[in-house]
């Protein structure tokens, strides 16, 4: 499986890959790789001629520095878990090279969606979040690239930075992948103690809640039960909100379609997760 580690030789790769006509698909990724991004990684090989996974743990994107040093490492494992796939390259760059001093940038304006949920509980997250994405997307240009709805008020920024900067690739939302139990996977997941993965649950039992007496019960009541149901756990929630899926801003009322969204303290690891719920009436 070909590795890259400079922009000079995704250059390289990218401009041999449009002069034979492939399709190419690109999966951004922070490594410590699960079966979540498989999923994104399998689809992208079913839709596309080849495709690119980048593994960078974006400083920028980090608004704490402990979390930053916390956050999982393990390039030689996930190579090996994408080892199989023949239609897979590598792009792994380290920070110099992500952000040469000479790539032209500027920021776009995220307006008022950026400033909701995560936004309003992690300032400068998804600037740094647009910014890495404007780079890899610029030097890459792919056909299509996917993205999953576990970070679903992320995949609505990609989708305006996609149309900001005029990029015009197909931007793909992927479903969220869980364990067994409904836990979402996450790289943050395995700094969970066994107890802490134990407790973690309560988010998806939460969002299910939500999910099932949506339109049923008035709508504050049934947050209260949802966060009932975390702190009993021991979480300390950041937020539990249920919002409309397009503009992000909260719903007072039950409408057709909303996405509840939750993110919660197990211990110092910080979990979210989301999960769209039709109303019954
Ligand atoms: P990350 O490495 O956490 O930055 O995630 C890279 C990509 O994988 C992002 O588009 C995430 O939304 C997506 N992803 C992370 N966890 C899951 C999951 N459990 N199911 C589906 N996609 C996921």
């Amino acid at each position: 499986m070909q590795t890259f580690v400079t922009r000079e030789e995704i250059f390289i790769w990218r401009e041999q890959q449009q002069a034979e006509q492939k399709q190419i698909g690109f999966v951004p990724t922070m490594g410590a790789l699960h079966q979540g991004h498989l999923s994104l990684v399998e689809q992208a090989c079913k839709e596309n001629d080849i495709v690119l996974v980048s593994i960078f743990v974006n400083p920028k994107q980090f608004n704490q520095s402990a979390d930053l040093q916390s956050y999982p490492r393990m390039l030689s494992a996930d190579l090996a878990l994408l080892h199989h796939l023949s239609n897979v390259v590598i792009f792994a760059p380290d920070e110099h090279e992500m952000y040469p001093a000479h790539i032209p940038y500027s920021p776009m304006p995220l307006g008022k969606i950026g400033q909701l949920l995560e936004g309003a509980h992690r300032p400068g997250h998804f600037e740094g979040v647009v910014h890495v994405v404007h780079h890899l997307f610029a030097l890459i240009q792919p056909h299509r690239a996917y993205f999953g709805q576990k970070d679903f008020q992320q995949l609505a920024i990609i989708r305006s930075l996609n149309e900001y900067y005029g990029f015009g690739i197909n931007i793909i939302g992927c479903e969220t992948i869980r364990e067994s139990d409904g836990l979402a996977m996450s790289s943050r997941n395995l700094r969970l103690t066994h107890d802490q993965r134990q407790n973690a649950v309560s988010i998806s039992k939460a969002i299910t809640l939500i999910k099932n007496r949506c339109g049923l019960d008035p709508i504050e009541e049934v947050k209260q039960a949802a966060r009932y149901i975390i702190e009993q756990a021991g979480l300390a929630i950041d937020y539990l909100e249920i919002v409309d899926p397009t503009t992000l801003e909260k719903c007072t009322e039950w409408q057709q379609l909303q996405v509840c969204c939750v993110a919660a303290f197990c211990g110092e690891v910080r979990l979210i997760d989301n999960m769209l719920c039709e109303s019954v009436l």
